[in-house]
Formats: structure tokens, C-alpha cells, sequence
């Protein structure tokens, strides 16, 4: 039996040991800790080069281009170094040749090349032709020395590590720190089991290391890697399988239809019949809450596709068999509306021991941060005593002091806003078993992204939207080349008001800036967050230039408008106090609001049926699947939707993806390709970011789906890893970093 106690096996690993007792003691040390934080040398170790240089071919000094980075073998003919007139710090003039033409190199305070740069001494110098004074120079240039000529020529071919570099630490002292570690460094123990490396062709840890450090050729990184790669897929999804396996272990409490129930009598309340998909995944789910195992499914569909009445319809069985469901909402804005729906489509059914309630059915309440103390004591004595079937929040959900009768459902809207902690703690308040759990979605997930940030979870998909949807037509407006345009949409919103029906704008940031003009002092996102998906996209140089339109300024410049004269024109964003949202939101919901002038606080789940026109002010600040959510707030109510796009700078390719697709799968997909990996997991729902170096979640589908398999069948041999002591200890360190995440965003 070996010994599964993490500890011991991490005095035996190299990796952990401290930067502090290596042999780096001293300064070398410290520098990194101050550069980057690493104390140990694993995570030196793990500090992998971003690209390698190569240094190409040698180029003879007479047929140099001017920008070009080229690689000479010279001569050095003559050194002089000078102070520097207006600067301070000295220039080291140095003239070379390759025996038929000569060239000028400048390097700016080089004392410490100084031993090396001597007249007479050949050396390899790689850098990038520039012109001084009309003449082609290497400024700067890296110098290398070399024995033999072959060797220089054997240099050539090495690819040179570069590596992520702070203003404190260059890449080649990093370079040089890593080589110090490699040339003393043992074996170290590797998370990945030999049968598991045997059967996908993949190399050893410490090989591995040497290797993506210090690559002979290409082919040596390469192999590194595709087994670095496939360990982070594989500890991930050991992880997420060794979640599975536990959550399906647990216990929880059965809860079946019951005949004559709430169910039944709230699908004879429906206006509408259900479509095809929502009568599918609603029986899963049926299935899913009728065992004593805790549910853990995805429902994803996009905005609209009616998930909110397939959640619902699962609260009303656990309510039919005695329990309890909340509903964990985003934003206040959201819960509130949640709420309202909620009681809405119950009526009667969401008012039982109420005058004109119906004896079958139960109580609905909200809880939210803002609610007043005093209804806030009599929601938590609801939802303790259990008189509450159904209990909708924010965050507030998750205080100690909300404590639940029999809660036996927990469903969490949009999920991307919670990490995996959050919805634990509020399944945490199940009083004897563990609450069923159902994660909706509005942002359709690639399969790979499903597997990794969702792979503790089964899905379903509701994939066709309700009949009688209208379709949404969406319209560039290229205001700078078309000035009429932009009169033309106020008209448009005009039209659709005095036909009843009513208008968003969306703008890109609240406003009301100290300094004006100040995009660039706010930095260049929307400064209200309240309902991004994702940070903004990093605007084009152009857009970074130009002033981003605010919520109170378009407000102002629509109130002047003399089309739109005698609407009425309100805001909504997130530095509004909370009553002030809600009581806005609700006037817009009664139609007594014509015009709404918003942040993306409008982004998620808001509906108002009777809203036909969304204008979005500076659409090329808006990622694609953000607009397409967006734009997902009108046409909803059996009225043609239309959606005016704003865009300065004319179209781009994202503004005419999603001008020319309603396919919101075909969106994300072609958003989520654009972004950075870290914007596509999260932090905490990557595992950590930095768990994530070199495996992209998009692009490497095969490698995560075979560390899948593996992980899978390794877990169901040994869920507690106790004969993998050393995959123990990786997953230890993962989760670590995913508290430590979370605890990061507060
Ligand atoms: P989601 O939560 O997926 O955005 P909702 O459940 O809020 O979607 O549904 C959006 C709108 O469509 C709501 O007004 C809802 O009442 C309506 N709806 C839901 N299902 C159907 C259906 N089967 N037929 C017609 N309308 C529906
Ligand atoms: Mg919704």
C-alpha cells in the first residue's frame, strides 16, 4: 500500500521545493518572488516559454532588409562607448564584418556585454535591421558566442524559449533561472499514471520539463506540449469526475409528481401550450427529481426559449411533494423580475391562505439585499417554516441566517455569474439531503466548454424557440458615412411608440463623467458590470480613440430630440439604488415608460413583451453573443423585433455576424473564438487560471475528450485517488486555487 498522504509525497517532489532553499537561494529568489510571485521552484518550473525565437538562417550582412530580424555571424572590428549627450547612460558603438561587407551595431548601456564585445572576437548576433542616420544598423542586437563554427551553425537550429517577462525580469534571466533549476533537477513524481502516459504516447513530467525549457528542435517542445497539455485536461477532469461520483453518492430525497397537484393545475393555467422541447426536458428533470440522488443538470436555450416555465414547472414538483425550491437570480433587477413572472403565471396557485387564493397552492417570495428589514424577517420565517414553496433571491440567498424548511430544489439562472461555491452553498442548506440542482443558461456552450467548466453537469438544450416568436431583423447603422441614418433611427424609435409598442437603448457605460471625453480615463470597458457576461471585448485602436456614448448623456441628447418630443424617456444602470431600478424596470413592464435609455443591466432575462426596438449606441463595444442577448429583449411579444446598431466606425466582421445570424449556437461559437481562453472558463470555473497554461479549451477538443475517458475510468477505480498519491496532490493544489479565486472576487 503506498502512502496516500499528500504531505509526505511533497518533501519527496523537487517541484516543491522552496525558490528560498534551491539553487536559487539568494537573489535569484527573490527577484522571482517579486517579479511573479513564485516561491517554489515547481512554479518556476511551470513558468513555460510563451514562443520560441528561432534564429533562422544566417543572412550575409550585404543582403540585410531593413526590418527584418536577421542573424549574422561577424567580426567585431572596432568598440568605442561614449556618454550619451541628453541622456543619461552610455551608447556602445561597435562596428563588424563577415568578411566581404561591414555593419554598424548599437547597444545602449551594454557594461555587462562588455567582456564579450572585444575587437577580433566572432560572435552570432541576432536582431532587427534598422536604418540611423540612412544606414542600416542592429540595435540592440543579441550577441552569442560559440567554440566552433559548427556549433554556431548547430546554435541555429535550437529554438530559443521566450518567456513571459516583467519590466523587473528579462527573458534571459528568466532563462537563465530555469536553466540553474534544470541542470540540478531530478526526477520529478508525475500526476499522470504510466498506463495512462503508455496509452496516449505521451512523455514523462521531467522530460517532459527539459524539454519545453530547453527544446534540441521543434519536434522536443512539441512533444512537451502535448503531455502538458493533456495533464491539465486530465487533473481537471479527474476533478470534475471525482465531483460526479461523489455527488452521485449523495443522498437526496425523492420528489415525484403528484397526481392533482400543483403541476396540473398550473399547466391548465398556461396561455400557451408547451413546445416539443420544453415537454422533453421537463420530463428529464421529472425523472432526474424522482430519484435519491441528487439532480445536477444544465438546462441551456437561448434567451426566450422559455426555460424560465420548464424551471418553474420542476419548483411546483418538489413543491407538490412537500418541499421547497429557490431560485438563485444574478442581479436584483432579475430577481425581481423573476419574481413578478413567477407570481404572474401562478396567480391564484402563489397566493395559498391569501383572500382568493387556491388552497392547492403555496407561497412565493422574494429575497434580495434590498428588501427592508421587516419583510426581510417575515420572508426568512417563510422560507424557514416552509410556508414559502418557492423563495427567489440574489445573492442574499446565501447568508447564514436564510434557513429552509425542506429545500429539495436549487435553481441557479445564468449560471456564468456563480462559481461552483456559490451554488454548494446554497445546496449546503438542504436539512437532511441534498437539494436537486438546475443550472439555466442563455449562453448556448460549445460542447468543449460544456465538458470542462460544466463537466460535473448533465445537459439539455432546449433548442427551438415558443411558436409565435417573430423574427428579429437586425440593422448596421454606419453613422459617420450615413449622418441621415442616425435621425432616421430616432424616427424609427418614434414610429414603433406611436404604435403602442415601446424601445430600448443601450449604451456602452453610465456616464456622467467628471472629465469629459473620458473613455479613456474610466479604461476602455463599459463601467457598469452589472450585466456583462464577460469583460468587454479590447476595442479596436480606433474605437479606444473615440469617447463612448453614456447612458445619461444619450439620455439628455433623446429628451431634446424633436421626434421624440412628449415620450417618455427613463434610465436604468447599476449605480441606481435598487428601489429606484426596480420601480423604473416596472413602469417600463406597465408601458408607462416609452423609452428606456440602459446599461447591459438589460442584457439577461428581462421581458417586456410589448418592446419592439433596441437601439445599441457604440455596437462595436459589445461582444457577439452579448448583442445577441441583447437583442433577444424584443420581438417578443408576437410583434416583428428590430435592432439598430450603432456603429461609428462603420460594419466589422462581428457587427455583420450577427447582422446576418439569428443562430445563437453559430454566435457564441464564432464569439468564444475570438476571445481569450480566460475570458471563455472564468476564473474560477477554469480551475484557477493559471491551471489553464497551454491546453485551449476551444482548440484542443481531442486532448480534453481522451483525458475524459481516462479520467472516468480512473476515478471509478479509485474515487478517493488513493493509490494515485501524486494526482492527489494536483488536484489539491487545483482546488486551492479555486478558493482562492473566488475568495479573490470577494
Ligand atoms: P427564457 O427564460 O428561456 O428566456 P422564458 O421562459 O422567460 O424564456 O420565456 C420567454 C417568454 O416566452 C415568456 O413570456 C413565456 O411566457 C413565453 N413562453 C414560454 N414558453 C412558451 C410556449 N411554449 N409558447 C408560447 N410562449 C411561451
Ligand atoms: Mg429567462
Amino acid at each position: 500500500m503506498s502512502t496516500s498522504e499528500p504531505a509526505s509525497v511533497r518533501r519527496q517532489d523537487p517541484l516543491a521545493e522552496p525558490l528560498e532553499s534551491s539553487v536559487l537561494r539568494g537573489q535569484p529568489a527573490t527577484r522571482l518572488q517579486k517579479a511573479f510571485g513564485f516561491t517554489t521552484v515547481g512554479e518556476l518550473m511551470r513558468h513555460y516559454p510563451r514562443n520560441y525565437q528561432h534564429w533562422g538562417t544566417l543572412t550575409p550582412i550585404a543582403d540585410l532588409e531593413l526590418d527584418e530580424y536577421v542573424t549574422i555571424l561577424a567580426e567585431i572590428t572596432s568598440v568605442s562607448t561614449r556618454q550619451m549627450a541628453n541622456r543619461r547612460g552610455s551608447m556602445m558603438h561597435v562596428k563588424v564584418t563577415d568578411g566581404s561587407s561591414s555593419l554598424d551595431l548599437a547597444f545602449f548601456n551594454a557594461q555587462r556585454l562588455k567582456h564579450l564585445i572585444q575587437p577580433g572576437r566572432r560572435l552570432l548576433f541576432s536582431g532587427k535591421v534598422t536604418l540611423y542616420r540612412g544606414k542600416r544598423q542592429l540595435a540592440h542586437p543579441t550577441p552569442v558566442p560559440f567554440e566552433t563554427e559548427a556549433e554556431a551553425l548547430a546554435q541555429l537550429d535550437r529554438p530559443l524559449p521566450i518567456y513571459p517577462a516583467t519590466g523587473t525580469l528579462n527573458t534571459l534571466q528568466i532563462r537563465k533561472a530555469v536553466h540553474t533549476v534544470l541542470d540540478v533537477l531530478g526526477d520529478v513524481p508525475d500526476p499522470i499514471p504510466p498506463d495512462v502516459l503508455a496509452r496516449r504516447g505521451l512523455i514523462p513530467l521531467t522530460d517532459a520539463l527539459h524539454q519545453v525549457h530547453r527544446p534540441l528542435d521543434d519536434a522536443a517542445w512539441r512533444q512537451a506540449h502535448a503531455r502538458l497539455k493533456f495533464e491539465e485536461a486530465f487533473v481537471l477532469q479527474v476533478a470534475l469526475a471525482r465531483r460526479r461520483a461523489r455527488d452521485r453518492a449523495g443522498t437526496a430525497t425523492a420528489r415525484v409528481v403528484r397526481p392533482g397537484g400543483l403541476v396540473e393545475a398550473f399547466d391548465a393555467r398556461l396561455p400557451f401550450t408547451l413546445t416539443e422541447g420544453q415537454v422533453e426536458v421537463s420530463r428529464e428533470i421529472a425523472e432526474d427529481l424522482a430519484q435519491a440522488h441528487p439532480m445536477h443538470r444544465l438546462l441551456q436555450g437561448e434567451v426566450g426559449s422559455g426555460k424560465t416555465v420548464v424551471a418553474l414547472r420542476a419548483m411546483l414538483t418538489v413543491v407538490d411533494a412537500g418541499g421547497q425550491a429557490a431560485l438563485l437570480a444574478p442581479t436584483e433587477v432579475l430577481a425581481g423580475q423573476h419574481y413578478r413572472s413567477i407570481t404572474a403565471m401562478l396567480g391564484p396557485l402563489a397566493q395559498r391562505g391569501m383572500l382568493g387564493g387556491d388552497d392547492r397552492g403555496t407561497q412565493v417570495v422574494l429575497l434580495t439585499g434590498s428588501i427592508p428589514a421587516r419583510s426581510r424577517r417575515r420572508v426568512l420565517i417563510d422560507a424557514f417554516t416552509g410556508d414559502a414553496g418557492i423563495v427567489v433571491g440574489t445573492h442574499a440567498l446565501l447568508q447564514e441566517s436564510v434557513e429552509f424548511g425542506d429545500l429539495g430544489l436549487v435553481v441557479v439562472d445564468e449560471q456564468h455569474r456563480f462559481g461552483v461555491e456559490q451554488r454548494d452553498v446554497l445546496r449546503g442548506k438542504g436539512r437532511v439531503t441534498t437539494p436537486h440542482l438546475l443550472v439555466m443558461t442563455a449562453t448556448p456552450i460549445p460542447r468543449t466548454v460544456a465538458m470542462t467548466v460544466f463537466g460535473d453537469l448533465e445537459t439539455s438544450t432546449l433548442r427551438e424557440l415558443p411558436r409565435g416568436r417573430s423574427p428579429i431583423t437586425t440593422h448596421i447603422v454606419p453613422i459617420f458615412t450615413k449622418p441621415n441614418w442616425y435621425e432616421r433611427t430616432w424616427a424609427r424609435v418614434a414610429e414603433e411608440v406611436a404604435a403602442g409598442h415601446q424601445a430600448y437603448v443601450v449604451c456602452p457605460r453610465i456616464g456622467e463623467d467628471p472629465a469629459a471625453g473620458d473613455a479613456l480615463l474610466d479604461g476602455p470597458g463599459p463601467d457598469d458590470d452589472e450585466g456583462l457576461l464577460v469583460g468587454p471585448d479590447e476595442p479596436d485602436d480606433g474605437a479606444a480613440a473615440r469617447p463612448m456614448r453614456g447612458v445619461l448623456e444619450v439620455l439628455a441628447e433623446l429628451r431634446a430630440t424633436p421626434v421624440l418630443e412628449g415620450l417618455r424617456i427613463e434610465v436604468l444602470h447599476g449605480r441606481l439604488p435598487a428601489e429606484q431600478r426596480d420601480a423604473t424596470m416596472r413602469a417600463f413592464a406597465a408601458g408607462e415608460v416609452d423609452v428606456l435609455v440602459a446599461t447591459t443591466v438589460i442584457e439577461v432575462g428581462v421581458d417586456v413583451p410589448n418592446a419592439t426596438v433596441m437601439v445599441v449606441m457604440d455596437a462595436d463595444r459589445f461582444g457577439v453573443s452579448q448583442l445577441h442577448q441583447l437583442r433577444g429583449r424584443v420581438g417578443r411579444g408576437g410583434h416583428p423585433g428590430l435592432c439598430l446598431l450603432m456603429a461609428p466606425a462603420g460594419p466589422s466582421d462581428r457587427l455583420n455576424a450577427v447582422a446576418g445570424s439569428l443562430d445563437g449556437f453559430e454566435l457564441a461559437q464564432a464569439d468564444l473564438e475570438q476571445r481569450r481562453e480566460g475570458d471563455v472558463l472564468g476564473a474560477s470555473q477554469s480551475g484557477g487560471k493559471s491551471s489553464l497554461r497551454l491546453l485551449r479549451v476551444l482548440r484542443d477538443e481531442p486532448i480534453i475528450e481522451s483525458a475524459r475517458h481516462d479520467a472516468t475510468a480512473l476515478i471509478a477505480q479509485d474515487v478517493e485517488l488513493e493509490v494515485h498519491p501524486v494526482l492527489a496532490r494536483a488536484l489539491a493544489d487545483l482546488l486551492d486555487e479555486d478558493r482562492e479565486a473566488y475568495l479573490d472576487r470577494g
